[in-house]
């Protein structure tokens, strides 16, 4: 056993700022039995929804010869399906492999003197600063439970003269979310900024009332030219594997981009994807798996608050952190979860900005989530 937590160790250490992968442990640590992988922060319904139609449109009719011998369509045309999911002009839509390019893309290439970044964050944003661009970490508090205060957060940018910020709502790793009303306040207040960049990569999960719905800022796009919207498709639609995302922002930054390169950088099957995001019979499918797993998420939230030895962290994306609070640290806990339990959560030690022993748990599917709690109530 202290074999398997050694390879661990090992291969942990080697996949830097990020977890490593299900795949390369179950390759490196055949020993191991993952039964749940509550590290990725996906909606495993999502994930199902989509295989569906995957094979239905494209295994059953053969079409996915065609998609896998020719090139996918231009970067260009992709954004006209996914203007018609969400309503913004394509001009205004660079297609992305992956958000976390359009996030690369952005942060080499446009800005320059300092972003402020909240830390605990999504550890790309301060990893792609180089040369051109200094990160300024801008320290949540733990008291506050790592949420964004937005006064404050304000108050930081122009006391230090930054000039680009980042936002990420709700926020990875602790799942504080911001209302719209409050994001509009900021933006309004900080158009003199180069480049306010919000992730929302997150906003599928979370709401604002009974009513569920999600509350994106896509529409400011048009009145605020220093916006600049992140969306990943990996988490809410449970599809990483294929890479898809899409930035919003000025359309004199798209033409810039799409000059230059990008053109064929969203794959065939991830094109496909983008038919089915413009499609309303699936989107209205979409939305029934989505509110269910918010619903169930709550649910193993609630079950989770129960337990006296660790402290969740208000969340309103699909995932908390947990603070352990009876002395034991999250390399112990999270190895001991794997290896006796087989349930694979994301240690939060190497996460900076934050204080304590955290590890972040993703909600998966009803019967995972029972598994969670019941290997946590053991432990
Ligand atoms: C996962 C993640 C991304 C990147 O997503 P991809 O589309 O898979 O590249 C971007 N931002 C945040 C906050 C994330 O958690």
């Amino acid at each position: 056993m202290n074999v398997i937590k050694e390879k661990f160790e090992n291969l942990k250490s080697k996949s830097g700022s990020h977890s490593p992968s299900i795949n390369s442990i179950l390759k490196e640590i055949p020993e191991i039995q993952i039964e749940v992988d509550a590290c990725f922060l996906s909606n495993p319904y999502a994930t199902q929804l989509f295989l569906d139609y995957f094979k239905n449109d494209l295994i059953k009719t053969g079409k996915i010869d065609r998609v896998l011998e020719f090139y996918p369509s231009q970067n260009n045309v992709i954004a006209k399906s996914i203007s018609k999911s969400i309503g913004i002009d394509a001009k205004n839509i660079f297609v992305c492999n992956g958000a976390i390019e359009g996030i690369q893309a952005v942060i080499h290439n446009l800005l320059h003197g300092k972003l402020s970044i909240p830390i605990p964050t999504f550890s790309s944003y301060y990893e792609y600063c180089h040369k051109n661009i200094e990160a300024i970490y801008y320290n949540l508090k733990k008291e506050e439970d790592y949420a964004l205060n937005l006064k404050n957060y304000s108050a930081f940018i122009k006391e230090n003269k930054i000039n680009n910020a980042v936002i990420i709502n709700p926020n990875n790793p602790n799942g504080s979310y911001i209302s719209s009303e409050d994001l509009k306040e900021f933006l309004e207040e900080h158009r003199d900024l180069d480049a306010i960049i919000l992730d929302e990569s997150f906003i599928h999960f979370a709401y604002e009332n009974s009513s569920m719905r999600l509350k994106s800022m896509q529409n400011s796009i048009s009145d605020y030219k220093n916006l600049f919207i992140v969306k990943s498709m990996s988490k809410d639609f449970g599809i990483a594997g294929l890479r898809c995302g899409y930035l919003l922002m000025n359309e004199e930054y798209v033409s810039q981009f799409l000059r230059n390169g990008y053109l064929w950088n969203v794959n065939g099957i991830a094109e496909y994807f983008f038919t089915l995001y413009g499609n309303e019979k699936f989107l209205k499918e979409y939305e029934d798996c989505r509110k269910k797993y918010i619903m169930e998420t709550l649910f193993f939230v609630n079950q989770l608050t129960e337990l006296k030895n660790i402290n969740v962290l208000p969340s309103k994306a699909n995932f908390v952190l947990v603070e352990l609070i009876d002395g034991r640290t999250s390399d112990e806990v999270s190895a001991k979860l794997l290896v006796d339990h087989g349930i694979y959560v994301r240690n939060c030690s190497d996460k900076i900005g934050l204080d304590g022993q955290y590890l972040r748990i993703a909600a998966r599917s009803f019967d995972e989530n029972q598994k969670i709690f019941r290997a946590l109530a053991q432990l």
